[in-house]
């Protein structure tokens, strides 16, 4: 089955004073999926549910495959659903609640047993929602959506409830069985890692609008606006100089995303591109380090400004507090503001 095109148009949606969406444009291409990404109240959940007829536009145009949609009712829209709380029937085993949707079309029940197979639960037809675990849950919910083969499927937060481990191989499972059936999807997080992990384009939203629109990559290497920077997870403001196309920070002359006029400007740094090394001649000193597994996090206040720099942990034991340490910054592109 291949996917078909996805057009959010000038959707706006307003509650009383509150612009949930300011006009958002979003095109996704067939069987490509697109993860929504933003802090809570931004209107990702707006913009699923505007998708699947679930809420009305203020005004904009839902295209799915080409047709204008925007009209329809969602029980006649083509799409299948998950959502971050277990929506299963309690009453009904794996199987039944897959077949479920099938009924409601008249289709066969035969692709139930296939898609619990698909989802990797073959063997777990009969168990209720409450013999499985969270994840399984997820797994039924899942095929559930995907056995009336959707044209769109749409997943608002499926794996916020579930703990980190079973996030982490749900997540990859979906990426696998979504890339395998093709369909296109939106799937919706405030998890930058998620996002970027699991899509093809990642859209990072703000306040009913989007910021960027790019490959995860992108997002991560070249953020469009500050916004982004801060959200994907860049945690240094330092002071810069910008000058033509470069930008110095901390002495090193860096690469600069976008272009800027010459002057003081504040640089956006990535933990990771920070590397500390011990120096007895450094004004920089160590403040705290925290442990995080194979790489650590270590803060080192330069003048009047504290570096968060994350390093491999086998460094640790020569960087405790006071040391002295020389910082250097990858040559990597930085964002200003
Ligand atoms: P979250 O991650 O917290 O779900 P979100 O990015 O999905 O956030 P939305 O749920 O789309 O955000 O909400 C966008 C804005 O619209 C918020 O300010 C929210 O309070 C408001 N909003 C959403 N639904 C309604 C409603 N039914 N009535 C009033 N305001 C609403």
């Amino acid at each position: 089955m291949t996917g078909v095109a996805v057009h959010l148009d000038g959707l706006r949606r307003t509650f009383g004073t509150v612009h949930a969406l300011d006009d958002l444009d979003l095109s996704i291409s067939p069987g490509e999926l697109i993860a929504l990404l933003g802090p809570s109240g931004c209107g990702k959940t707006t913009a699923l549910r505007i998708l699947a007829g679930l809420e009305e536009a203020t005004a904009g145009r839902v295209l799915v495959d080409g047709k204008d949609i925007t009209r329809l009712p969602a029980s006649k829209r083509d799409m299948g659903m998950v959502f971050q709380a277990y929506s299963l029937f309690p009453h009904l085993n794996a199987r039944q609640n897959v077949e479920f949707g099938l009924r409601l079309r008249r289709s066969s029940l035969k692709r139930a047993v296939e898609m619990l197979e698909l989802v990797g639960l073959g063997g777990f037809e009969d168990r209720f929602p409450n013999q499985l675990s969270g994840g399984q849950q997820q797994r039924v919910a899942l095929a559930r959506a995907l056995a009336i083969e959707p044209q769109v499927l749409l997943l608002d937060e499926p794996l916020s409830a579930l703990d980190a481990k079973v996030r982490v191989q749900l997540r990859d499972e979906i990426r696998r069985i979504q890339t395998e059936v093709g369909t296109t999807t939106l799937f919706v997080t405030h998890d930058q890692e998620e996002a970027l992990a699991i899509a093809d384009r990642v859209g990072v939203m703000k306040a009913g609008k989007l910021e960027q629109l790019a490959s995860p990559a992108e997002v991560y290497l070249r953020p469009a606006t500050p916004f982004v920077a801060d959200f994907v997870g860049i945690s240094n403001r330092l002071p810069g100089t910008v000058a033509g196309d470069t930008v110095e920070v901390l002495g090193t002359r860096l690469p600069l995303v976008g272009t800027h006029a010459d002057g003081a400007v504040t640089a956006l740094i990535r933990p990771e591109s920070v590397g500390v090394a011990p120096d007895p001649d450094s004004a920089a000193r160590v403040l705290t380090t925290s442990f995080l597994g194979s790489l650590s996090r270590v803060t080192v206040s330069v003048g009047d400004h504290l570096v968060i720099a994350q390093v491999p942990s086998g460094d640790l034991p020569e960087l405790t507090h006071g040391t002295p340490v020389r910082l250097t910054i990858a040559p990597l592109a930085v964002v200003v503001e």
